[in-house]
């Protein structure tokens, strides 16, 4: 029998990409910072209804991506596909509409899709996430756009594309989907199988189908625009507008519609060419119904959700700086065997005054203990042998100029100090 591995989708993030994510991560808390965004910690699984009322039953996600489960309890439970819902839900359990408006909050953490796995492309990945609640003020939308580009900015990433859309709202889409509906009735013969069903359940979703034909169909498909309630124009001119004037560039798609119900007015997505057929990196809206759907007031927001994964892809791709690699400044050296108390003491020490150490806890050769040294990249290494230990001395080598001295015991720490 063979051991066991990790299900289909999943992937462990193994130490030398680990670090690497908490350079986004901690370039995220400080980007967050710069905005007035605090940091939220969400459950993982929530109730299956938060995410089918709230997302839609007939969207992707909630038709065919959810993880769910029954509990012990008899409860219907999924491990949450994305965090907005959970957002906005923790908004109002928490009584969030007290304190100063908007709430301003943002989250990382993974999400669960059962999707078909291929780069950039996971069952079990992790989002970045932004929410503003409270507000519907379209400069916010503006500062949610701007909060991703700048992050991405900050991780050094180029070539991407800001696309653009409205969707409307409760007030003008009905009108809008009924135009999509008479258009597509015409050419219901050419959809793929998917877009016939989806003409009388959800016709806006065939505007982002993939198959060939349907993208032809859809080029020429009515745009949204000249169906926008005012309110609704007004918004997305404004947002064109903020976006103008702090110069972000972006393109209108009115094919852009995104694959959850929630999202009213602004819609927008983030892309990079680096990405093949996953190409989002970073995709939000507004939800002004969102919380209506899962029962709760009448509550504006806007967000974003960006796929860390596929930001570390692309970072790679473009030789981004990521950080620095983790390593150690100093490793300490065994001479021989029954020194390893005083080895873990001269560790012990250097720790204590903030120098990165280790070693080594096998009893191998001088050799491969300089191998380790070098493998966990330290400048410098401390040999401790019978000999010296009788003297009170430690020899010190620098191993990028290949120097070496005789230190005292407890001058030790302080020289190394000085030389790191
Ligand atoms: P896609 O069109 O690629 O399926 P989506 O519209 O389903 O994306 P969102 O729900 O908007 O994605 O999620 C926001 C971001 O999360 C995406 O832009 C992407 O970077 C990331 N993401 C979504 N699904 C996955 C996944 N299965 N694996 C890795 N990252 C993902
Ligand atoms: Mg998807």
């Amino acid at each position: 029998m063979s051991a066991i591995k990790a299900p289909r989708g999943v992937r462990d993030i193994l130490p030398d990409e680990s670090w690497k994510w908490a350079f986004v991560l901690n370039t995220t808390m400080e980007i967050a910072g710069n905005y007035g965004y605090s940091e939220i910690h969400l459950p993982v699984f929530e109730h299956t209804e938060l995410f089918s009322r709230g997302i839609g039953e007939t969207t992707d996600v909630v038709e065919k991506e959810m993880y769910t489960f029954t509990d012990r309890g008899g409860r219907s439970l999924t491990l949450r596909p994305e965090a907005t819902a959970s957002m906005v839900r923790a908004y109002l359990q928490n009584k969030m509409q007290n304190g100063i408006q908007p709430a301003k909050l943002w989250c990382a953490g993974p999400m669960f899709r059962y999707e078909r796995p291929q780069k950039g492309r996971y069952r079990q990945f992790w989002q970045i996430d932004f929410e503003a609640l409270g507000t519907s003020s379209p400069m916010v939308d503006v500062e949610v756009i701007s909060i991703a580009l700048d992050l991405f900015n900050s991780l050094g990433l180029s070539n991407l594309d800001v696309v653009i859309n409205s969707v409307g709202c409760p007030a003008c889409r009905p009108q809008y989907r009924e135009k999509l509906k008479n258009y597509f009735q015409n050419r219901f013969n050419d959809l793929c199988h998917t877009c016939q069903s989806r003409l009388d359940r959800n016709p806006l979703r065939i505007l982002d189908c993939k198959n060939e034909n349907c993208r032809e169909i859809t080029e020429e498909a009515p745009d949204i625009y000249s169906s926008l309630c005012g309110e609704c124009k007004d918004h997305f001119d404004m947002v064109l507008k903020g976006l103008s004037s702090l110069g972000i560039h972006y393109q209108m798609d009115k094919r852009l519609v995104r694959g959850l119900d929630y999202y009213t007015k602004t819609a927008f997505e983030i892309l990079s060419g680096e990405l093949g057929a996953q190409n989002a990196v970073c995709g939000g809206g507004r939800y002004d119904n969102l919380s209506e759907a899962i029962g709760g007031p009448d509550l504006p927001g806007v967000g974003f959700a960006a796929g860390l994964e596929r930001i570390v892809l692309i970072m790679e791709q473009q030789n981004c700086n990521l950080g620095e690699e983790p390593h150690i400044d100093v490793y300490v050296i065994a001479a021989e065997k029954d020194v390893d108390v005083e080895v873990m003491s001269l560790v012990s020490d250097l720790r204590t005054a903030g120098i990165k150490a280790d070693m080594d806890f096998m009893c191998r050769g001088m050799k491969a203990q300089f191998k380790s040294a070098l493998n966990k990249s330290a400048s410098h290494v401390c040999i401790v042998g019978g000999d010296e230990l009788s003297r009170g001395v430690v020899t010190v080598k620098n191993l990028g100029r290949s120097e070496q001295s005789e230190i005292a015991r407890p001058e030790v720490v302080s020289f190394i100090k000085q030389n790191i």
